[in-house]
């Protein structure tokens, strides 16, 4: 019986694509054009990328970090402490950037930024929204560390969006704060870490937060990441700024904020760090 179903299901569709067929074949000359013209985009010049060769950055990238200096970088003008009723403080009554600080008191050893416990954060002074960002950070080896306390950094898009670094190769932790998690909110797919000691990637999409005039949310932030080329994020969203003390909401900010480098007081090291802006 299920046999015959299955015959008649297989003629069914045979004889469907037959149609199909014959209904294209019986296009006239004058339909097929007009078809063809309302599907086909006009030719345009798209603006020319050239790729950089062997990791490095392509053409119309903003190099944020090349080991050369710190220029890009300064201190913060607010210290991130985790709670969401701190960011409700300040946040609603932030004005539109620059944002004028005081010079990046991290280290600059063998090519590399260095994060200096008890220095506070970095953000760059050019201020960004969505973004194509590139990032390599190394975690430095050290057993006497666990949990969040073992080589914790992180980056900050728009100094309030976080995506977690730290050794999460042989480091047990909460699954929402391990290296790749969009901290608080977002388990990364996979774990794709490098043990402590080796340079490890990230290549992340951020698209920023919409806000109406009157504050409504019109687009949620949302965040794609690479880790060391495995995809961990897939463009999820973001229910609000990354908190470790409260449920996160959206408060409405600027259009563009700097990127933040976070200190969490373990000298975690980062190179090669190029943004492009979307
Ligand atoms: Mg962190």
């Amino acid at each position: 019986m299920k046999k015959k179903g299955l015959v008649i299901l297989a003629m069914f569709i045979i004889s469907d694509l037959e149609a199909q067929k014959r209904e294209l074949i019986t296009l006239s000359q004058e339909e097929f054009e007009e078809i063809e013209a309302t599907t086909t985009e006009l030719y345009r010049d798209l603006d020319r990328v050239t790729p950089g060769k062997e990791g490095a950055p392509p053409s119309d990238a903003i190099i944020l970090f090349d080991g050369s200096s710190l220029d890009k970088w300064q201190k913060t003008f607010f210290e991130y402490s985790g709670s969401m009723a701190e960011y409700h403080e300040w946040l609603p009554s932030l004005k539109e950037g620059p944002y004028v600080t005081a010079p990046a008191d991290w280290k600059l050893e063998e090519g590399d930024l260095v994060v200096v416990p008890g220095t506070g954060h970095l953000m760059t002074k050019e201020l960004f929204g969505d973004v194509q960002l590139h990032i390599e950070w190394l975690t430095p080896k050290d057993t006497t560390k666990k949990s969040q306390d073992y080589s914790n950094s992180g980056i900050f898009l728009m100094g309030l969006y976080e995506i977690q670094i730290l050794n999460s190769f042989d480091n047990e932790t909460y699954s929402n704060g391990q290296a790749g998690a969009i901290y608080k909110q977002h388990i990364p797919l996979v774990n794709a870490t490098k043990p402590p000691g080796n340079w490890q990637e990230f290549d992340i999409i951020f698209s920023a937060p919409k806000f109406s005039n009157s504050g409504n949310v019109l687009n949620p932030a949302r965040i794609t990441v690479f880790h060391n080329g495995v995809l961990i994020q897939n463009n999820v969203y973001l229910t609000g700024p990354t908190c470790y003390i409260g449920q996160a909401y959206y408060v409405k900010h600027p259009e563009k904020l700097p990127i933040l480098l976070q200190n969490h007081g373990n000298p975690v090291r980062f190179r090669n760090i190029w943004v492009r802006k979307l």
